[in-house]
C-alpha cells in the first residue's frame, strides 16, 4: 500500500524539548513506514540561513535524516517562518526542496501543495510584508548580513507580526475562498492540501459544478497532527502525543 504523510506549523524551536520529541516519535513510530513526507511550511519557528548552526535542532534533522536513509522521501515546502532554509541544508540532511505552488498526482486526483499563507488575501499588509522577505534579492541581502544582525531583524519581525496579527480579527486572517477556488482552477487541480492556518478540517465544496476538497493540516502545539493519504483509504487527518 502506498502511503504519504503530510504535515505542518510545527514550529519547531531548539529550546522546545518536548515538540522536538513528539517529532522525533513521529518519525520513527510512524513516518519511517511510509513512503513519502511532505512538510508543507513552517516546520521551524524561523531559520537565519544555513550558516546558522542551531545546536538544539541538531535532533530534528537527523530525523529527517533517519528517514531518508530508510527509504523514505522527504519533501520541504518554505513557509512564513523557514523560507530561509536552503540547498546547504538540504543536501546535508538528504531532504528535497520543493516550491510553492506544488502540484502531484494522488489517486487520480491533481493534487496543489501549499503551505497557504498566499491564500490569506485579505490580509493585504500580511501579503506585502511576504513579497518582500520572499524576494530573492531582498534574502541575498538579509544572509549576506552577520548572524548577529539576522537575529535582531527576525526578532523585530516576530514582534511586529504578534502585534499585527492581536489587532486583526479571525476572518481576515484565514484564507479567502475566491483565492483559494482561483488558484486551484488556475491549476485544475480538484484537491488543495495546505497549512499555516492552524484550522485542521477538510472542507468540501463545488468549482464549475465540479466537487473540489481542501484540507488543512493541524499545528503542532500539544500534540502532532499528519494527514494520511493512501491508495487504499479515505484521506484522515491525526493527532498524535
Ligand atoms: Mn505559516
Amino acid at each position: 500500500m502506498r502511503e504519504w504523510l503530510f504535515i505542518s506549523d510545527l514550529h519547531l524551536a531548539a529550546e522546545q524539548n518536548e515538540v522536538i520529541q513528539l517529532f522525533e516519535r513521529f518519525v520513527d513510530e510512524i513516518a519511517i513506514h511510509a513512503e513519502r513526507l511532505y512538510i508543507l511550511g513552517d516546520f521551524l519557528e524561523y531559520w537565519l540561513g544555513d550558516d546558522d548552526r542551531v545546536e538544539g535542532l541538531e535532533p530534528v534533522f537527523q530525523a529527517l535524516q533517519r528517514l531518508s536513509t530508510a527509504g523514505v522521501s522527504v519533501f520541504f515546502m518554505a513557509g512564513n517562518r523557514d523560507f530561509l532554509v536552503g540547498n546547504e541544508l538540504a543536501e546535508k540532511y538528504s531532504f528535497n526542496i520543493i516550491e510553492e505552488p506544488y502540484i502531484e498526482n494522488i489517486n487520480g486526483s491533481k493534487a496543489l501543495l501549499m503551505h497557504g499563507d498566499t491564500l490569506c488575501t485579505d490580509d493585504v499588509e500580511y501579503q506585502k510584508f511576504r513579497a518582500m522577505v520572499r524576494d530573492k534579492s531582498w534574502q541575498q541581502q538579509i544572509l549576506a548580513r552577520p548572524l548577529s544582525e539576522r537575529e535582531q531583524i527576525a526578532r523585530s519581525m516576530r514582534q511586529q507580526s504578534e502585534f499585527a496579527n492581536s489587532e486583526k480579527n479571525y476572518e481576515i486572517m484565514d484564507v479567502n475562498q475566491l483565492t483559494v477556488q482561483n488558484t486551484m482552477q488556475e491549476h485544475g487541480a480538484d484537491l488543495l492540501i495546505h497549512g499555516h492556518t492552524h484550522r485542521k478540517a477538510v472542507h468540501k465544496f463545488e468549482i464549475n459544478n465540479q466537487p473540489a476538497t481542501r484540507i488543512v493540516l493541524g499545528d503542532w502545539h500539544r500534540k502532532g497532527s499528519y494527514l494520511r493519504l493512501t491508495d487504499k483509504t479515505e484521506p484522515e487527518l491525526i493527532d498524535f502525543d
